[in-house]
Parts: structure tokens; C-alpha cells; sequence
């Protein structure tokens, strides 16, 4: 399952339960709404190839700085076999790829 899986589950109604920086003992807070992120998938020789594009919210600690990506839509925004995807990629300008599943 990828990115929206679980995150699809908290965005359902729209209810954004907070989310707590253990080390702070602070909320994060949005940073910046619809970034993009994409998501790899191995590649099966060892390495990691293209596979999804996601949408979600930066939100950050105001305490250590740490940031995390969240409230992804329940779908991603491109796959990697539509005829679009590299076209996407050039618009969304995703910050990373995260290679795990
Ligand atoms: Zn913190």
C-alpha cells in the first residue's frame, strides 16, 4: 500500500487529529500546504524506480525544526505507467522520492 493508505484513513471528514514532537513536547504545524513527494518502488535488481506521485502538507516543529509530510489525498496524483507522468514530474517538481515500502 503506498502513502495514501493510511493517511487517506485520517483525512476521511477532513479531521487532521494533531500531531505531537515527543522531544518538544509541541504540535506541529502546517508549513506549507501541497507539496509533492514521490514514491519509488524496487525496481526487482536491487535498486528503486518511479512508481507513484503524492500530494500532502509540510508541517513542521516550531521547537527542533523537524518536518514531516502529511494529509495525503486518497489517491496519488500520477502513476508512473500513465502516459503523463514525466510531464508531471517537471510541473510538481516533487521535494524527494522516498525508495521504502
Ligand atoms: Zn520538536
Amino acid at each position: 500500500m503506498g502513502a495514501g493508505g493510511g493517511a487517506g484513513e485520517e483525512e476521511r471528514g477532513r479531521v487532521m487529529r494533531p500531531v505531537v514532537c515527543v522531544p518538544c513536547r509541541l504540535f506541529f504545524k502546517p508549513k506549507k500546504l501541497g507539496v509533492t513527494i514521490g514514491e519509488g518502488m524496487p525496481d526487482g535488481i536491487g535498486g528503486w524506480q518511479a512508481y507513484k506521485l503524492w500530494q500532502g502538507d509540510l508541517w513542521a516543529c516550531a521547537g527542533c525544526g523537524a518536518e514531516i509530510i502529511r494529509g495525503f489525498g486518497q489517491r496519488a496524483i500520477a502513476e508512473h505507467f500513465q502516459a503523463g507522468y514525466a510531464q508531471a514530474v517537471q510541473a510538481c517538481r516533487p521535494l524527494f522520492r522516498v525508495d521504502d515500502c
